[in-house]
């Protein structure tokens, strides 16, 4: 066959136009999309030898990137299944990708909103961000004769032509666009340059890349290290902290790993991290959080919010999706059902690993509740459904000694007859500790929770129980401490007094009673049942409301 001229499909030109125009503010992931094609034709070929016995070496599959500075061009290389003249023309020729129109017009709606652009990917087209001319020269493996060469400057055309001596795989040339001093385009013929963008994006596929020089064998630039793929007994402590700093630029090591790997209808590994201490800015609204997301060893964004509750957003780590498209976006990502599915599992998966702590190595669990307890409570808000996980692994200070407790092991200590979780709000404490309320508990030998972070004033009012037991504040309503004595006293001599403390009190107080709830103290002001909480008032007031 001769040299053809043909036409890029309607939408591929569409798109086409879109990159040369570049409407992304971040060019560098063209090298990602190249170096995840080649991956993938990588695997192509060595499954193909495997499953249907095709010929072919595959003792030294991988991916080379070559540079020439002085004609400007960059070249990525593979030695994987490569293509046939017709899949060229068809692959690469049209966007036969499901999801294409859809991403068009996101494409296109966010052209007010480079940032936002940026996570998308769109495969080979991207190289057109960076280059006014691309060549690709490829051999199908197991095809006998020549190979084929398609070129093309991304406006309305492409040729296709023989390619006599191509070896197997797939060789694509970009011929890059000249520097532009106000379009802050990089060099990419820039050594260091390259070696970043590998690093970041591409540095676990799992194939080696290597960076071509002219005086012969090429540096490997990836460490295909990836470690949430690798059974745990394959990998010692020291690479895990390794990874860990990487991700996190935390440099105490953390204080448990969790490995998930789920297999069948969607699959994923995960690799999550618990720090043993929380970073500063954990109580800032702006502070980074999320996981790092990968999509077969892909690198698609960091700090990926929708993979775990911001209650747990000390957990660091990666997931990486095996069926997620390479284009997925942020937004796209908050309505996915498996991402959704995935952030269940992960949840689950840590709240389990801290009970499982709290038996097995309790000075890290107390370690862990030290640091982000405060931060887990407030799940407690988020998640309705995971009150009780989330209450199993809590601890709270107590009347009863100066180490906090769990509530089962409150439960445990009930006293005879006692049916609610007693607990007291408050600002520190000592303030708690010295509260009127606390006088006839400390009397009868009751046992109060001590809650004094700002949170406690809020969960309480919708975690109604714990294993069967009320939580029941005892600064709000009557407590009936002592059942047979009558709720009311008799007002007896003192109803003159009650009568002129209520006049006096008027604007302040719904009611003056007589209390049993106090021993020492003269007086205290108690909230009704449903009524907000003190602190919780103040806070409010705090707030103008
Ligand atoms: P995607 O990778 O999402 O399918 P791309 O635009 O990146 O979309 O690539 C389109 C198709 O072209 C690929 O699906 C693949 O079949 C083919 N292709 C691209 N690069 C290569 C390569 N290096 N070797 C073999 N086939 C390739
Ligand atoms: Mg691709």
């Amino acid at each position: 066959m001769t040299m053809e001229t043909l036409e890029f499909q309607a939408e591929a030109r569409q798109l086409l136009q879109l990159m040369v125009h570049s409407i992304y503010s971040n060019k560098d992931i063209f090298l990602r999309e190249l170096i995840s094609n080649a991956s993938d034709a990588l695997d192509k070929l060595r499954l193909a030898k495997l499953q249907d016995g095709l010929e072919a070496d595959t003792s030294d599959l991988h991916i080379e990137i070559g540079v020439d500075a002085e004609a400007r061009t960059l070249t990525v290389r593979d030695n994987g299944i490569g293509m046939t003249r017709d899949e060229v023309v068809e692959l690469i020729g049209t966007i036969a990708k499901s999801g294409t129109a859809e991403l068009l017009t996101k494409l296109k709606e966010a052209k007010e909103s480079p940032e936002l652009i940026g996570q998308f990917g769109v495969g080979f087209y991207s190289t057109f961000m960076v280059a006014d001319k691309v060549t690709l020269v490829t051999h199908k493996a197991g095809t006998e004769g020549h190979g084929t060469r398609w070129e093309s400057a991304g406006e309305g055309t492409f040729t296709i032509d023989d390619a006599p001596d191509a070896p197997v795989g797939t060789t694509i040339t970009l011929h890059l666009r000249p520097k532009d001093e106000d379009d802050a385009l990089y060099d990419y013929t820039d050594e260091w340059k390259i070696k970043e963008i590998v690093k970041r994006y591409s540095d676990f596929i799992s194939f080696p890349i290597r960076k071509v020089s002219a005086d012969g064998e090429g540096e490997t630039l990836n460490s295909m290290k990836a470690l949430w793929a690798r059974p745990r007994s394959e990998v010692t402590d020291e690479e895990y902290h390794q990874f860990y700093r990487h991700i996190s630029h935390d440099w105490t090591d953390p204080l448990e790993i969790i490995n998930m790997k789920a297999e069948g209808t969607f699959e994923y590994e995960a690799l999550l991290f618990i720090p043993a201490r929380a970073p500063h800015d954990l109580f800032q609204r702006d502070a980074r959080r999320g996981l790092q997301l990968y999509v077969k060893r892909v690198f698609i964004m960091d700090d990926s919010k929708e993979l775990i509750p911001d209650y747990l957003r000390f957990v660091k780590g990666v997931v990486d999706a095996a069926d997620l498209s390479l284009n997925i976006s942020r937004e796209i990502l908050q309505q996915d059902r498996h991402i959704q599915m995935i952030r269940r599992r992960l949840v689950k998966k840590v709240l389990s690993t801290i009970k499982d702590l709290m038996s097995s190595s309790p000075e890290k669990y107390a370690t862990f509740w030290r640091e982000f307890g405060r931060a887990v409570k407030e799940g407690l808000l988020a998640e309705p459904d995971n009150h009780k996980p989330i209450l199993e692994i809590a601890s709270f200070a107590t009347t009863h000694g100066s180490e906090p407790t769990t509530l089962a092991a409150y439960v445990e200590r009930m006293k005879e007859g006692q049916e609610e979780i007693y607990f007291l709000t408050g600002e520190s404490r000592s303030q708690v500790e010295n509260s009127p309320h606390m006088e006839a508990f400390q009397a009868e030998g009751y046992e109060v929770l001590i809650l004094t972070d700002p949170v406690d004033e809020v969960w309480v009012d919708v975690v109604p129980e714990f294993d069967g037991k009320k939580l029941r504040s005892i600064a709000r309503g009557t407590v009936d401490l002592k059942k047979d004595e009558e709720e009311k006293q008799p007002e007896g001599d003192f109803g003159p007094l009650l009568g002129f403390l209520t006049e006096k009190l008027d604007e302040r107080v719904k009611e003056v009673r007589l209390s049993h709830r106090l021993t020492t103290s003269a007086a205290c002001l108690v909230s009704d049942a449903d009524d907000i909480t003190p602190a919780l008032e103040k806070m409010y007031r705090a707030m103008g409301q």
